[in-house]
Order: structure tokens, then sequence, then C-alpha cells
């Protein structure tokens, strides 16, 4: 079965007012949107509730992260129960900048993730080397240890509900887009390491989306690359631009 298209918008700690949006979600709501892709936005979690509630139902929201545990003293996390409680099928974890801003460690994102599953939540989990490891030559070793520590604690049957997102870190936020001959190697590599660790069935319908400078204008290369299933797009996703990413397929 082929692999279903997805995009994905992460909003980051924006949009800066509610105005902003309401605005946001008019473009979306009134464009011509690929029916084919999978469409899912994630806002900072204020506006989770209120934002799914006016968004059309065809495109679904997501949370940035969450924490490990259900329920407790946990000051300023949101659990992954609570998430499902409030209708919100998706969570980013592992974003690059909760790495590193907030020191967040592969073994803590795995332990999110197995949370997140057990929660029935679906999950982004997103891994990418930065460009001193780049350059080392260390882009496969370091995303698979990223992802190891992921596949130590799921069996088979959750990858149904996990989307990988190759972000290189020097791509995020820094108009330098990977080519596509390096997205599709990196994802080329994701994919045959899925396959040793985990089965050849599950790298073949794992989608493995690439994030990092994803605009209008790079998209579409990037999309016929045969392992890149979409995207996880942050700037652009705030603007209308963000419609021609969904229908890069198109
Ligand atoms: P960017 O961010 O598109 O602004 O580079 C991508 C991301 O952080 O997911």
């Amino acid at each position: 079965m082929p692999r279903q298209f997805f995009v994905g918008g992460n909003f980051k700690m924006n949009p800066g007012s509610r105005e902003q949006k309401q605005a946001l979600v008019k473009v979306l709501n009134e464009a011509n949107i690929d029916g084919s892709t999978e469409v899912v936005i994630a806002p900072p979690s204020l506006y989770l509730i209120p934002l799914k509630e006016i968004v059309r139902k065809d495109i679904q929201v997501a949370a940035q992260n969450c924490y490990v545990k259900n329920s407790g003293a946990f000051t300023g996390e949101i659990s992954p129960v609570q998430l499902v409680d409030a209708g919100i099928p998706y969570v980013i974890l592992g974003h690059s900048e909760r790495r590193t801003l907030f020191h967040e460690t592969s073994e803590l994102v795995a332990q999110k993730t197995r949370a997140a599953i057990d929660a029935s939540l679906k999950i982004i989990l997103c891994v990418g080397e930065t460009l001193q490891e780049r350059e080392a030559g260390e882009t496969a070793i370091v995303v698979q240890k990223q992802l190891q520590a992921a596949v130590d604690l799921l069996k088979e049957s959750d990858y149904s509900q996990i989307v990988v997102a190759y972000e290189p870190v020097w791509a995020i936020g820094t108009g330098k887009v990977a080519t596509s001959a390096q997205a599709q190697e990196a994802h080329a590599d994701i994919r045959s390491y899925l396959a040793k660790a985990v089965s050849p069935a599950v790298a073949e319908s794992t989608r493995i989306i690439y994030g990092g400078s994803v605009t209008a204008a790079n998209c579409k290369e990037l999309s016929t690359q045969p392992d890149v299933d979409g995207f996880l797009v942050g700037g652009a996703s705030l603007k209308p631009e963000f419609v021609d990413i969904i229908n890069a397929k198109k």
C-alpha cells in the first residue's frame, strides 16, 4: 500500500495573538486542499482546543510536546491522556528545539513516545543531526541512536501510530534546506535501519517526512524523492504558502 503523504505545520511559539491565529485558520479553511494528503497543524498548547474548534475537519491538530506521566505534580506539563481527552490526536516529540534548548535526551523522548502511544496518541517523532555531526560524516549513526532509544521501548504494532520526521538541525529555521539528494539519503538510511531494527513491513509502511526550511519553492522537488513522504514545516506554516506545501504532490 502506498504511504499517504503527510504535511505537518509546527507553529512553535506562534502566532503572537488570537487575531493572527484566526487569520491563519481562515487561509486554511478557504484553501483548495489536496484531499489525499494527511494534514496536521501544531499550535501552542494554549490554542489547541480553540483551534480544533474552528479549523476545517479534514485538518487535524497536534500538540508540540507532552510529558511521560498521565497526571500528578509536574508543574507546566501536559499529559498524553489530557491531550486525548481534549480530542487532540497527535503530538510532536523530540523536536530539536526540545532536545537542545530544553535538554531532552533521546531516552526521555523515547519514554514520552511510549507514554503517548499507551494513551492512543499518534506521534511525529523528530530526529536529526547537527552541522558538526554531518560534517564529521556521522549523520546516519546520530539519527539511528536517536531512533534506537524509542525502538527499544516500542513493539512492532506501535509503529502504525508513528510518523518519523527527519529534521537536520542545521536546516531548521536557517533558510538552508537540505538538497533533495541529502534528504533522500537520510530517509533511505532511516528506512533501512527500521527494516533491520524492527521489521521490513514497518520500514515499508512508516512515513518519513522531511523538515527544515521547507518552502513553497523547494517542496515539489523534495516531494519527488521516493523516501520523502511529506514535510514538517515551521516558518512557512505560518504563511499562505503552507497551502502550496500541503499541495506539493498535486
Ligand atoms: P522551519 O522549521 O521550517 O522553520 O525550518 C521546521 C521545524 O522546526 O519543524
